[in-house]
């Protein structure tokens, strides 16, 4: 049985999933964020007033560093889903960003579509980067997130096999080819306040990497962040995810 929390917590998106029917039957189950045809997910808990400040694709030797440096100015932590060969180049990024505070996850080793790949290789994407995390870091990994939010029910009984808890999101913009940091900030907000009037809390995911390139370009994202915790810090509450595990 699920604890009250924990319902609220896995069933998420509640209304908002409904508009993703339109993306169509398998697509919808095996990509929509709020489906739960596939398998629960951790998403958000109804606790109006919480943010969870998430960040995939890195670490990014070019741009994590300053988005470390402006969480650590207003003295927020965030949860970041690391590509685990990105992490493999990086370990002193990686050190940096557990010795600052913030929680890390699994997001596969190549940021391969899971929901395509074999049962073999997704327990090898899954397991060949929490190793390397844990060797690296020296904490536990506990939190996975497919990448492309691309799952099937064996992508996800893996993941727990592994230990892993399977997270998506509802508060998500186009980052990562958006060029203004403006624009990025007002679409979210719109998300984070919509959720908040319904009752949710918001689990929201920036880019401070990219699958494609290692050092890609990410100052709008960066900037987006620092201006979203600006906005929110006075009312709300920044956690990092295990805050709803
Ligand atoms: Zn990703």
């Amino acid at each position: 049985m699920l604890s009250p929390l924990a319902a609220g917590i896995y069933g998420g998106l509640g209304a908002a999933a409904g508009l993703g029917l339109a993306a169509g039957g398998c697509a919808y189950a095996a990509y929509w964020p709020g489906s739960r045809i596939f398998g629960r997910a951790l998403i958000a808990p109804r606790r109006p007033g919480e943010l969870a400040l998430t960040f995939d694709d890195g670490p990014n030797p070019a741009f994590t560093p300053r988005l470390l440096d402006a969480l650590a100015s207003h003295d927020v932590r965030a949860t970041f889903f690391m590509v685990g060969s990105h992490a493999q180049a990086e370990p002193e990024l990686v050190r940096r960003i557990v010795a600052e505070g913030h929680l890390i996850g699994n997001h596969s080793w190549s940021h391969a579509n899971l929901a395509l790949a074999s049962a073999g290789r997704v327990g090898e994407e899954l397991a060949r980067t929490s190793q390397t995390l844990e060797q690296i870091a020296g904490v536990p990994v506990r939190l996975f997130r497919p990448p492309f939010g691309a799952r099937r029910p064996a992508v996800l009984r893996i993941a727990r096999e592994l230990g892993l808890e399977p997270v998506l999101w509802n508060a998500m913009t186009s980052d990562w080819k958006e060029p203004s940091a403006d624009a990025i900030v007002e679409r979210l907000t719109r998300t984070i306040d919509r959720l908040e009037r319904r009752g949710w809390a918001a689990n929201i995911v920036l880019h401070d990497g990219s699958h494609l390139d290692r050092s890609a370009e990410r100052e709008p994202s960066v900037a987006a962040a620092g201006e979203l915790v600006g906005r929110y810090k006075g009312t709300h509450r920044f956690v990092t995810l295990d805050a709803w595990g």
